[in-house]
C-alpha cells in the first residue's frame, strides 16, 4: 500500500474543495482512512489531464473493494487452508470454546469470525473482529498465525 504523501503527489492540488475537504492533502488522509475513494474527487475522475493518475490511484485501492467493513482482504490465491487463523481469533475462541477453541472442528461454524471451506479461509460475521466499528483494537491473531501472508488489513 502506498502513503498519503504518495498519493498527494498524484492528485490535482489545487485544493479546490470539490471533494468536500479543505485540502487536496486532507483528501489524501481520507482516502487511505477509506472514508473517501478516488471518484470523490471530480477533477480527477473528470479531466483528460489527470485519467492517467486517476487510473493509477484507483488501482492502488483496486484490492480494498474486496475488503469487509473491518477492511479484512483474504488473498484467497495465497491461503492454504492450514486454519491457524481459525484456532487463533479471539471471538472464534469466545463463540465456540468447545470446537475451534479447543483445538476442534467448529461446533457452529455460523457463529466463527474465520472459518475454513473448501480449502480457503472466509470471513464472516465481522461484527465480532475486535477490529470491527469505533472501539476497534488492532488485533492481529489472524495476521501473525498466517504463515503465508494470506490475511491482510487495510
Ligand atoms: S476535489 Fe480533488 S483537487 Fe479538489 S481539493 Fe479535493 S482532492 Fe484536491
Ligand atoms: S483481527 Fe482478530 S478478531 Fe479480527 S478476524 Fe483477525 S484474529 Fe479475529
Ligand atoms: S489465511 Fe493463512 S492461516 Fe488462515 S487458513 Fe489461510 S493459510 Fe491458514
Amino acid at each position: 500500500m502506498t502513503n498519503a504523501m504518495e498519493l498527494y503527489q498524484m492528485l490535482p492540488k489545487t485544493n479546490c474543495k470539490k471533494c468536500g475537504k479543505t485540502s487536496c492533502m486532507a483528501f489524501a488522509v481520507a482516502l487511505m482512512a477509506h472514508e473517501l475513494t478516488p471518484e470523490d474527487c471530480p477533477p480527477l475522475k473528470e479531466e483528460p489531464k489527470y485519467k492517467e493518475n486517476y487510473e493509477k490511484i484507483s488501482g492502488l485501492f483496486k484490492p480494498s473493494e474486496g475488503a469487509t467493513e473491518t477492511g479484512l482482504i483474504v488473498h484467497e490465491d495465497l491461503c492454504f487452508g492450514c486454519g491457524n487463523c481459525v484456532v487463533a481469533c479471539p471471538p472464534n475462541v469466545a463463540n465456540d470454546p468447545y470446537g475451534v477453541g479447543s483445538g476442534n472442528a467448529p461446533t457452529n461454524p455460523n457463529k466463527l469470525v474465520l472459518t475454513v471451506e473448501d480449502g480457503v479461509v472466509k470471513a464472516q460475521n465481522l461484527g465480532e473482529c475486535r477490529r470491527f466499528g469505533k472501539n476497534k483494537i488492532l488485533c492481529n491473531g489472524c495476521i501473525v498465525t498466517c504463515p503465508v501472508e494470506a490475511i491482510e488489513f487495510v
